[in-house]
């Protein structure tokens, strides 16, 4: 394992301007992408002992991690998902322990709301499956949605589910900055306004990546190029059957009677959910 960096505190490390003199760079693992997957996958990394080096076409967070809605969600479709999910609330609380950056969460929890006899069913099933894969998920009564809500007007047949696990941040930008000054602080070059324009391939197996400016030897090359994913597989003739679609997101003004600490909720039935927001009522919608 190649370790560029090994024994040098992460203050003496080039920085990025630095390494754009010299391109020397060699690392472990190169990542594309500086969304939240990206980032994400290099402070693990780094956290694991690899040396890593993050590219972006842009800058970090810019395209959709900064602009989503910032909801958690523990109730998933399949066990696994329900695992993951659950897991990354957890990472997501306990962030400041151990990336060391402090990273606010409303622990809000949420409310699954069915309004139709189709999506009753949906969340009656939901319910048992999550209960069954170790979710905290209960049903709720129409008084308590009544009564912790102040955006939502109950109608009184709604099924309803607590989920009292579920987060949200704020600002997700703000997930993105906490993820960007933790992998900086233990020395992960990340490079910005750099994009990626090749994959070299040695024997059959990745070798490195490509840019204008340099080429980095990397034995691991992780694409985490979100919406572009599928181009830059292409780079190494790799095929990623994924196609990005668009979502909208809609921040209201300020609404005074929305109290700020309310839980999220989310109508399945109507495939919208909605937050509190500091500027208004964030809602979004499939
Ligand atoms: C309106 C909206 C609301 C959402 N709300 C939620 C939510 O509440 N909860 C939730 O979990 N998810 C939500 N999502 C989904 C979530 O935001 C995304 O799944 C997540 O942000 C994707 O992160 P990413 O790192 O894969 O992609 P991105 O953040 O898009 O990052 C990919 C990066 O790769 C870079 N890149 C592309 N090509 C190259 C290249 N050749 N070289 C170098 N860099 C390259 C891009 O510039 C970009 O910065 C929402 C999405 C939207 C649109």
């Amino acid at each position: 394992m190649r370790r560029p960096y090994a024994g040098i505190s992460p203050a003496a490390r080039p920085s990025a301007d630095e390494l754009r003199h010299t391109c020397l760079v060699d690392a472990d693992i190169v990542v594309v992408g500086a969304g939240a997957l990206g980032l994400s996958t290099a402070l693990h990394c780094t956290l694991a002992g690899r040396s890593v080096v993050v590219l972006e076409r842009l800058t970090a967070g810019s395209q959709v991690s900064g602009r989503a809605a910032g909801l958690f969600k523990s109730v998933q479709a399949d066990e696994l998902r329900t695992r993951l999910a659950r897991r990354s609330i957890e990472k997501v609380i306990g962030f400041a322990g151990w990336a060391g950056v402090p990273l606010e969460v409303a622990r809000s929890g949420s409310f699954l709301i069915a309004r139709t006899a189709q999506h009753r069913e949906f969340l009656r099933r939901e319910l048992a499956q999550s209960v069954n894969w170790g979710a905290d998920v209960r049903e709720a009564s129409p008084v308590q949605l009544a009564s912790r809500l102040s955006y939502y007007r109950a109608a009184g047949d709604e099924f309803a589910l607590w989920c009292r696990e579920d987060v949200y941040i704020e600002e997700p930008a703000s997930l993105v900055r906490a993820y960007l000054d933790a992998c900086r602080l233990l020395g992960t070059v990340v490079l910005e306004n750099e994009p990626v324009v090749g994959i070299s391939a040695k024997d059959g197996r990745v070798a490195g990546v490509e840019t204008d400016h340099r080429s980095i030897a990397a034995p691991a090359v992780v694409d985490a190029a979100g919406g572009w994913v599928r181009q830059v597989a292409g780079l190494a003739s790799a095929r990623v059957p994924v196609a990005p679609v668009r979502h909208q997101l809609l921040i209201t003004a300020q609404v005074p009677e929305v109290d700020h600490s309310d839980p999220i909720i989310r109508v399945v039935d109507a495939a919208v959910y909605l937050r509190p927001d500091t500027r208004g009522l964030c809602r979004w919608c499939a």
